[in-house]
């Protein structure tokens, strides 16, 4: 079943239109502190009697013990399975919440208001829900939609910097690898100048679409993954490395390198993956210690998108289309990340 969205630019409406002529026995409004303190007040006054629940922001957080405080306080508040849980948040705060809301009393109905840029073109879509475990990301967790989302280009405005230009990656890429008309209008444009009320429902409608039609990652969904084998490599990299990356920041080089190997595969023009790197290079600068080809490959053999011990990715067909399961050697990855050196 398709995902159901409603975007608007006022965020207190979408919350009357939510909650108009619905009945729930408790609603619970999860945030994480940031999001209480910048994204709650536009939206209390709209919102019927409600429980707030406050948790710490970040990655570091989204495992079990957040998760055990979660279900405490829907416990203490006494929640039953008429209730529901409005997410206030970020992609942490969605994959946590949700993941939270889903397994509690086997499941009860939840809403997400994703507030970055990230979660409301990408880890909003898809009913990913889940936490990490140990070292691994997002190693425990269920499929579950959520009943809507609600989307607001607002939250943007106290958004820092950074996390705008790493949600921004995702956008590039579904240009990339779906409209190449899209892709002429954003990369006339610096980040700033970007108009997020049109781009935004551009990538809900895309990713949604894609997700409609495989669900379950057989075929089409995989080019959602472009820009990703070797972007995920080198966020992993980096991660043990102590040298933090936001994930659209390895992403971007993981665009870069990924169309370098389609442009030695003939399925991209010379010119257009000139054009590519320029624009991602204008947007993100470049991360001159890339380095360690072997680390990078040794995170890549364990890429859940390989066969065997075949390297499988994703890669654009021209700009604006894509093709998967391409297999790709190793050389040619080292090729790339020389090749993103040398730019
Ligand atoms: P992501 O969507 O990037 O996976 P997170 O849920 O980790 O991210 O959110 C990134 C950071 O941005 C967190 O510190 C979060 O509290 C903060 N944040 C989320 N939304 C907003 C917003 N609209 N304005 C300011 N900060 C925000
Ligand atoms: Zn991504």
């Amino acid at each position: 079943m398709p995902e159901h969205f409603e975007i608007h630019s006022e965020p207190d409406q979408l919350i009357r239109e939510f909650f108009n002529n619905r009945s729930y026995s408790q609603i619970a409004v999860l945030t994480d502190t940031n999001t209480a303190a910048v994204c709650y007040p536009s939206l209390k006054s709209a919102l019927p009697p409600h429980k707030l629940i406050e948790i710490q922001p970040g990655e570091e957080a989204k495992n079990l013990e957040t998760c055990v405080t979660i279900w405490q306080q829907l416990t203490d508040q006494q929640l039953d399975r008429h209730s529901i849980v409005l997410i206030l948040g970020g992609g942490v705060l969605g994959d946590m919440g949700g993941f939270c809301a889903a397994t509690y009393k086997r499941g009860i109905d939840f809403v997400l208001m994703p507030t970055t840029l990230l979660a409301q073109v990408d880890a909003s879509i898809g009913g990913k829900l889940g936490i990490d475990f140990n070292h691994f990301k997002n190693h425990i967790g269920v499929f579950q939609a959520p009943l809507t989302t609600l989307i607001s280009p607002a939250f943007l405005k106290t958004l820092p910097d950074r996390e705008l230009r790493s949600g921004f990656a995702e956008i590039i890429k579904h240009c990339l690898i779906s409209d190449g008309q899209m892709w002429d209008t954003i990369r006339a444009k610096s980040l700033a100048e970007q108009d997020w009320n049109k781009l935004i429902p551009h990538s809900v409608n895309f990713k949604s679409a894609v997700i409609t039609e495989d669900p379950k990652e057989k075929g089409l969904r995989k080019i959602l993954n472009f820009g990703h084998s070797i972007g995920h490599a080198v966020e992993g990299h980096f991660l043990n490395s102590g040298h933090r990356l936001f994930h659209g920041e390895a992403i971007a080089i993981g665009m870069i390198t990924e169309s370098f190997i389609a442009e030695k595969k003939d399925l991209i023009k010379r010119q257009e993956l000139d054009q590519i790197c320029e624009y991602i290079l204008k947007i993100f600068g470049k991360v001159s210690s890339v380095s360690d080809d072997r680390a990078i490959l040794n995170i890549i053999y364990q890429d859940k998108k390989n066969k065997g011990n075949k390297i499988l990715m994703a890669l654009t067909k021209g700009i604006g289309q894509a093709v998967w399961d391409v297999e790709v050697s190793e050389e040619e990855i080292r090729e790339s990340l020389a090749y993103y050196r040398s730019l």
